[in-house]
């Protein structure tokens, strides 16, 4: 089974918190908030994020299943988000965060997520961003290619 990461696979949160800045670290902040924060603060932000540049390369599917961490205030919003721009049939798993996720991945699956911080990365295709390119793990997909080929080799 393939899932999909959304927030900073598919949704690009940092644009539509911060704008055009580069993100050079997981925890990185402005004027002292972090992500988490800023959306907290204004959770509209979901809505209005726009989508990178993976969004076309689900549209040859049939159905895609994302895996994603939301805070209980975020999931209407993301739900709203996924429904404006994503052109498939989906479905949206809510995790709680990273532990939760690589708890729910067995033998074969394959999650396509930005996190740099998982225990394993065995069942990861790790989006090349520029907070994770510290790391090495055996699968990086680093443009649309590399994304459709993940996609064809799992779904
Ligand atoms: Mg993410």
């Amino acid at each position: 089974m393939i899932y999909i990461d959304v927030d900073g696979v598919i949704r690009d949160l940092c644009f539509g918190a911060w704008g055009n800045v580069e993100v050079t670290h997981w925890d990185f902040e402005v004027n002292g908030k972090g992500i988490v924060d800023t959306i907290d603060a204004n959770p509209e932000i979901l809505v209005k994020s726009p989508p990178t540049e993976y969004l076309e390369c689900l549209s040859g599917l049939d159905h895609v299943i994302f895996l994603t961490a939301q805070r209980p205030n975020w999931i209407e919003f993301t739900h709203r988000w996924l429904k404006m721009y994503v052109p498939i049939q989906w479905q949206a798993i809510i995790t709680r965060g990273p532990d939760d996720k690589e708890r729910r991945l067995v033998d074969g699956d394959i999650l396509i997520d930005d996190y740099p911080g998982f225990k394993s990365f065995d069942r990861i295709a790790l989006l090349d961003r520029p907070y994770n390119r510290h790391i090495d793990v055996p699968l990086r997909i680093t443009d649309k290619n590399g994304f459709m080929e993940v996609l064809r080799a799992y779904a």
